[in-house]
């Protein structure tokens, strides 16, 4: 029976983010999903990295102050897959006056601003200010009728890829990585936890981290027969990805006149991605899915702005998360607290799980610190934080800038058409040289199966990232899925039955 100092139960972007920390502070740490990595939650995101304007509505001031200290630290760690971005806000006089959104607005800069006392350095992005919405760049798509909005900084980001990434940078600090594995049930012995994971095979752990996600409950009480006092809510989250509905990398936060907020955003090069929703959800979270009431409304929501109709005829593709939420008692989905809770249970101070509540893309690195600091009583030899200042795998650029790091890989595989290079260095960053290894010509990358993508690359996500699906690798690995034809996709399960 193999030993690991921690068993982290999860791989979505909180077990990942706890692998990959405690790995690099000298645990045995084994990881366990059932499923792919990310394939729940963690990929149905609406990828911004960002302080969230709108929870300062719902006062949730810490929460907003972290995460707009780690919007500076991911930017620095992860510059491979987290950009800046300007967000746009129409200015609609009935639904919030002008004065509260420029007390909102200053409020979110400033709070941004003292981001270093977090621990990082000087915040980095540009503040808000007012803008015309009638003239370029921000009119592209709009009604003429929005003449005045304002603009405001966050981040955007590859939520399934930073999983991935964290992932395989636990896994180069020597944690071992199991998916397609699930833990079936553990129970506490006097020197730790055994658990049998599925397959029959038994490990041995000190500690578990149990980040089940929208499962956290289940696995805590049926798993590991731990009754829990702390409640979770489900709160399903829809989007939908339409054909571009305007053109600029800019975003665009709508207010709905149910005082909620809804995202259009860039998506990939040609579409736009617009969401979510809040609906309260039961049942397992591995069903959810964004029902045509859904669509309907937020094509309703994104057509209050725009000047071409959105007609849900035109969604090209629409998927489903449901946020595993601490349930604070509050009853509109829209309010409960997007804030994270830590539950240690430990039995007469040995053998600990930690249970994880809530938490966004975010806060992962933060919550993994404080994961870490919660179970190091009982790792007298746990080495200190290290994460806010170490790039993640792919995203060590040195001292260079990330289009000058982009650049230069660009000149080594200058054979190569540049659309299809920026493609794989957006994926992978820096380890964009080790999927291309020796290539010089188009011929050595193999197969092409549309939408940028070679069997080289899909070679790598099975040999390297876990892909074991054409799912694994057209919806979360890439986005290609949404560019293949159904004979491309075809050809990408044939070409990994045959590399798998
Ligand atoms: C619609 C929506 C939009 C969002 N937008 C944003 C955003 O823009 N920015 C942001 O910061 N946050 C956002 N969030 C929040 C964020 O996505 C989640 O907080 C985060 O992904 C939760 O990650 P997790 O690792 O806890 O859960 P998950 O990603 O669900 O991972 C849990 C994993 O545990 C696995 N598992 C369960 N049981 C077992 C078992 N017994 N054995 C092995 N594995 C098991 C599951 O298969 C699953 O993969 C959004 C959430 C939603 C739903």
């Amino acid at each position: 029976m193999d030993s690991y100092d921690l068993l982290v139960i999860g791989g979505g972007i909180n077990g990942a983010g706890i692998a990959r920390d405690a790995a690099g502070r000298g645990l045995k740490v084994m990881l366990v999903e059932r499923d792919d990595l990310s394939a729940h939650t963690s990929a149905s995101s609406s990828k911004l990295i960002h302080g969230g304007l709108r929870y300062l509505e719902h006062y949730e001031f810490r929460l907003v102050a972290e995460a707009l200290a780690e919007r500076e630290v991911l930017l620095r760690v992860a510059r491979h897959l987290v950009w800046p971005a300007r967000f746009v806000m129409p200015h609609v006089p009935e639904l919030r006056p002008r004065w509260m959104i420029r007390a909102g607005l200053f409020l979110y800069d400033h709070m941004g601003r003292l981001a270093p006392t977090f621990g990082s350095q000087r915040a980095s992005l540009p503040g808000s200010h007012a803008v015309r919405l009638d003239a370029p760049p921000y009119n592209s798509g709009l009604k003429p009728d929005f003449r005045h909005g304002f603009v405001y900084s966050d981040c955007r980001v590859d939520d399934a890829r930073l999983v991935v990434s964290n992932v395989m940078d636990a896994r180069r600090r020597g944690a071992e990585i199991r998916t397609r594995t699930e833990c079936v049930a553990a129970r506490r012995e006097s020197d730790g936890w055994r658990a049998t994971l599925s397959g029959g095979r038994i490990v041995s752990a000190r500690a578990i981290v149990n980040a089940a996600g929208p499962w956290v409950k289940q696995v805590l009480n049926e798993r590991l027969g731990q009754p829990s006092q702390d409640g979770i809510k489900l709160v399903k989250g829809s989007h939908i990805v339409l054909p571009q509905l305007y053109r600029g990398d800019h975003a665009f936060i709508l207010q709905n006149d149910d005082r909620r907020v809804v995202f259009m955003i860039p998506y990939g090069d040609r579409h736009t991605l617009v969401g979510t929703t809040d609906v309260p959800f039961e049942g397992d979270a591995a069903t959810a899915a964004a029902s045509d009431a859904e669509v309907e409304y937020l094509c309703r929501a994104a057509g209050r702005y725009l000047a071409r109709p959105v007609d849900p005829a035109h969604v090209a593709w629409r998927y489903a998360g449901v946020r595993p939420l601490y349930d604070d008692g509050t009853a509109d989905p829209s309010a409960v607290t997007r804030d994270y809770t830590l539950r240690v249970d430990a039995d007469a101070g040995s053998s600990p799980v930690l249970s994880v509540y809530g938490g966004k893309i975010t806060t992962y690195r933060r919550l993994a610190e404080h994961a870490l600091h919660d179970l190091a009583p009982f790792f007298p030899e746990l080495k200190g934080e290290w994460t806010a200042t170490e790039p993640l795998i792919g995203g060590d650029f040195g001292e260079l800038e990330r289009e000058e790091a982009r650049d230069m890989f660009f000149a080594r595989y200058g054979l190569l058409p540049q659309e299809h290079l920026r493609g794989i260095f957006r994926r992978h960053g820096m380890l964009a040289y080790d999927v291309l290894g020796s290539a010089r010509t188009l011929q050595d990358l193999g197969a092409y199966f549309g939408a940028g993508l070679y069997a080289k690359e899909v070679d790598y996500f099975v040999a390297q990232e876990w892909a074991v699906t054409a799912e694994d690798v057209l919806w979360r690995r890439t986005k290609a899925g949404l560019h293949l034809t159904g004979a491309q996709r075809e050809a990408v399960l044939r070409h990994m039955g045959r590399v798998s």
